[in-house]
């Protein structure tokens, strides 16, 4: 292949894309915002799904590496109410289709299988323009620029590649995140640990829910959930973490007082994330030179627990169908769209749909339903 690739974002996504096509002899060139490999720690767990995540585990020749990562019974799930009375309570499965590993070792693996040269760290993208064919200018905030053969968009939510082949933008889903966390070995904290369980603790109620996980040290990690507006979001100031956690805790009053805990004595940064996803089915006209994985194609909210899996496929099968026919890229990019875009439809749906159910008027009922029928995680 003479072609000169360029991926942008070094997330799970553009990380596998370039692991495969170095196992194929392909080195792209990996464009990142960030400083260093360090500059953000790389947190929380995620479960890798024997049809996509697993997949491309396969595709890029790391099953062993990735096995040595599992941490075996962490998919242990119980909901409750916000009483904390227990509704549902599944054992974590040691030989479970969905291991569960941790976002960074995963990272670290990825990154660990080609060539450190490969990425070129703190290039932050400012904007692409097309050229004649299939070639793109790629602008960078520090003034330079690249010009790209076949330009792959890994750069998640708010991708500057996107805007080449569509104007669709991810809007907001109506649910925000705030972080929240307790420490280990805190003994006013025992009966909120003891209720978290093995695994992840889903306490859920109409528009609210609290959602932590209990890590290897026993000390606890996870987000509150809010059905919030815009305005509410813009108005919650942060900047004194306690009177902002306050203000959320205010949310759950009423609710037990081993849940409220997780808020009112939480130590991580409060960051609120709100949720937003892309329309159901975005999809494009398909352009020469380049093409989107991952969240940049299609960002849904983490409902359907399949982002970061979808984004290691996408990335596997676009890196299969280059590596299949390196002489006819554009080939590859048809096939690679013509699979992956009506694939993200149908699990953008089920993502939709489980964020309705999650905190819809039948919740916790609903969420206990979803996870007592086919394990479906966050
Ligand atoms: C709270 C929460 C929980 C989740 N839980 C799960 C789960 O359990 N299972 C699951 O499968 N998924 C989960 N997801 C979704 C998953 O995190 C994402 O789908 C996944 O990380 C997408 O990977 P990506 O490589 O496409 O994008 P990202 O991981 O977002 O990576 C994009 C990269 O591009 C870089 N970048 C961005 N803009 C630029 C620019 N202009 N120039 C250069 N670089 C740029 C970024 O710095 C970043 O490194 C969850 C998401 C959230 C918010």
């Amino acid at each position: 292949m003479r072609q000169s690739v360029v991926i942008i974002g070094v997330g799970i996504g553009g990380l596998m894309l370039a692991c495969v096509l170095h196992r194929h002899g392909i080195d792209a060139t990996i464009y990142e915002a960030e400083p260093s490999a360090h500059s953000r720690v790389q947190g929380g767990l995620l479960d890798i799904h024997a049809d996509s995540g697993q997949r491309a585990i396969e595709v890029a020749g790391l099953r062993r590496e990735f096995f040595r990562l599992v941490r075996s019974g962490e998919d242990a799930k119980r909901v409750v109410d916000q009483d904390g009375k227990i509704l549902l309570d599944r054992v974590g499965d040691q030989a479970s289709s969905r291991p569960e590993v941790d976002r960074g070792a995963l990272r670290a693996m990825l990154m660990a299988s080609f060539p450190d040269r490969m990425i070129r760290w703190g290039r932050k993208v400012a904007s692409v323009t097309p050229l004649n064919a299939d070639k793109h200018r790629i602008d960078f905030i520090d003034g330079t620029c690249v010009i790209s053969d076949l330009l792959v968009g890994a750069d998640g939510a708010w991708s500057r590649v996107r805007p080449v082949l569509t104007d669709v933008r991810p809007v907001y889903s109506g649910t925000c995140f705030i972080e929240i966390g307790l420490a280990a070995g805190d003994a006013r904290h025992a009966a909120s640990i003891e209720l978290i369980g093995a695994g992840t603790l889903m306490a859920v109620a109409p528009g609210r829910g609290i959602m932590v996980h209990r890590n290897a040290d026993g000390s606890a990690r996870g987000y509150v959930a809010l059905n919030k507006s815009e305005d509410w979001i813009g108005a919650v100031d942060f900047r004194n973490a306690r009177a902002g956690l306050a203000i959320v805790a205010q949310q759950f009053t009423g609710w037990a007082p081993h849940l409220r805990n997780f808020i009112l004595d939480s130590n991580a940064l409060p960051v609120l994330r709100p949720i937003h996803a892309s329309p159901v089915g975005i999809a494009w006209p398909h352009r020469q030179g380049v093409t989107l994985i991952g969240d940049a194609a299609h960002l849904m909210s983490p409902f359907a627990g399949k982002g970061a899996n979808l984004a290691m496929l996408d990335a596997a099968e676009l890196g299969r169908q280059i590596t299949a026919c390196p002489d006819d890229c554009d080939g590859a990019l048809v096939a690679y769209e013509a699979a992956m875009l009506p694939r993200s439809r149908t699990i953008a749906h089920q993502s939709a749909r489980n964020l309705e159910q999650f905190f819809g008027p039948d919740a916790p009922g609903s969420v206990r339903d979803l996870f007592g029928e086919s394990g479906r995680a966050v």
